[in-house]
């Protein structure tokens, strides 16, 4: 597949915690995880019974596709891989830094196995894409 978004998280996701916060992420739950500065970017409004988004949270959600992220700039898995699990690799930076993970090298070995069986494939390859990468 040919993706600039590893998931929905850069902004298209949209889980709602029991207490009404909207999280773009399902692994970040609590209000207490660092990560929530990142990935919460709107709650319920019991009282005008509607959601309130932070727009500028989620501008920088949407902001963290591949295209952007210049750790992943020179990969040669760069569109299948798409950045990986940000919730990860932000978990490691403590912040909304990609400066990659462990997980980099085995994306890259298992995406090469990928091609290499591809190209040793006699049937045609079908390309698939979710996203229009640039
Ligand atoms: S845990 Fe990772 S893969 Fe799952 S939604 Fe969060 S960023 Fe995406
Ligand atoms: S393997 Fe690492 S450097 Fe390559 S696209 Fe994935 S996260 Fe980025």
């Amino acid at each position: 597949m040919l993706v600039s978004k590893f998931c929905a998280a850069p902004g298209d996701g949209f889980s709602v915690l029991p207490e009404g916060i909207a999280s773009s992420c399902f692994d970040v739950t609590e209000q207490s995880d660092p990560r929530a500065r990142i990935f919460h970017y709107g709650r319920y409004d019991q009282s005008a019974d509607r959601f309130v988004f932070d727009h500028q949270r989620l501008a920088g959600l949407r902001a963290l596709s591949v295209e952007n992220l210049s750790f992943c700039r020179d990969c040669f898995c760069r569109w299948h891989c798409a950045g990986d699990c940000l919730a990860k690799v932000f978990e490691r930076s403590g912040s909304a830094s990609h400066e990659g993970s462990p997980r980099c090298g085995l994306n890259r070995a298992l995406t090469l196995a990928d091609l290499q069986d591809l190209v040793r494939a006699e049937t045609p390859v079908r390309i698939v894409s979710n996203e229009v990468a640039p």
